[in-house]
């Protein structure tokens, strides 16, 4: 299927993420006016390798059946992947299917959610349950629409329902994603605006190969808590290191073994060592979650506009790096 104001990968460069597409505003927040196919096929065929190697195992990656995909993409909703395993097992348990989900008591319901915390979301699982049944025929929606009508699902969970579950090639977004992407093709600018989270969703697209959504969309999210990391990126072994714009990220020479006064940009030029402390918790709803992130004051640019690392996406948080996935809804 078609998705709604996205582009698509063509030819030998992202042909449709053309300049005119974009406007003046956006070309301001972007070092790199096309993604060139020399970006995109290393970044496609790396990360897959990559991925097929060291992908994670989690349970909800042995399904297919939408109704399982869904409830794990619900519980992941700003939660760690650790805290979500065990309650996913229970809550199927007792919850095996959208019938026994629509039936469910409120009780009983937040008695099994609990201590994942956030509890209106059981009770919405329960409300798109019971829509499901009244109005899909008994199934999960596969389309955009249908999901995006449901109670508590936005682009993200939507997107992850339709690749997980039913092998659309749809884009998605979290905090993993969008650290990955933003690095990897120098984008700069607060991931959580306008522009940039526009920006980020195109890229998200592109960069699928065809019939591949559900692969490279897990990969992504894979890499950006496993190696791409908020706090301590492994650039000096990243197998994406020769065609990443923002090689090599030092957000934390220690835990690297790495001085970090030899912090530099893409060109090559140093940059003085961030303070440990300029970064600060925050938040958004429909957008990257996973390590919440927000951008540093803008400081003067050594490589004159070009190859500058990425602002908001490349820095230290103060959440506790954690290999998990916190989703958007
Ligand atoms: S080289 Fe560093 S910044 Fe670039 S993708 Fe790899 S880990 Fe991320």
């Amino acid at each position: 299927m078609r998705l709604p104001a996205t582009v698509r990968q063509s030819g030998t460069a992202v042909g449709s993420i053309s300049r005119s597409m974009w406007s003046k505003e956006l070309e301001r927040h972007w070092c790199t006016p096309m993604v060139s196919a020399q970006l995109l096929r290393p970044f496609q065929r790396r990360l897959l390798a990559w991925y097929r190697a060291n992908q994670r195992r989690l349970p909800w990656r042995k399904t297919r059946d939408p109704y399982r995909i869904l409830v794990s993409e619900i519980m992941l909703q700003q939660t760690q992947v650790d805290r979500v395993v065990p309650k996913y097992r229970e809550f199927l348990q007792r919850y095996p299917t959208l019938e026994t989900l629509a039936r469910a008591r409120t009780a009983e319901l937040r008695r099994i959610w609990y201590p994942l915390g956030y509890n209106v979301r059981p009770l919405r699982l329960r409300r798109i349950a019971q829509r499901a049944l009244r109005d899909y025929g008994g199934r999960v929606p596969d389309s955009y629409d249908g999901l995006l009508a449901m109670d508590g699902i936005g682009r993200y969970t939507a997107g992850a329902v339709l690749s997980f579950a039913f092998k659309q090639d749809a884009p998605i977004v979290d905090t993993n994603v969008a650290r990955l992407l933003s690095r990897y093709f120098g984008l700069k600018g607060q991931p959580k605006k306008g522009p940039i989270k526009r920006r980020l969703w195109e890229l998200a697209e592109a960069v699928i190969p065809t019939g591949r959504g559900h692969l490279i969309n897990q990969a992504m999210m894979d890499f950006g808590a496993l190696v791409c990391t908020a706090r301590a990126p492994r650039c000096p072994t990243c197998t994406l290191r020769r065609t990443c714009r923002s090689f090599p990220v030092f957000t934390s020479g220690v835990s690297q073994g790495l001085d970090p006064s030899t912090r530099t940009t893409a060109c090559g030029r140093g940059l003085a060592p961030r303070p440990a402390s300029d970064a600060v918790r925050g938040g958004q709803d429909s957008a990257p979650r996973a390590h919440k992130e927000v951008p540093r004051a803008p400081r003067p640019d050594p490589c004159g506009g070009r190859g500058r690392l990425p602002v908001g996406l490349h820095g230290k948080t103060t959440n506790t790096p954690h290999p998990g996935r916190h989703r958007a809804h």
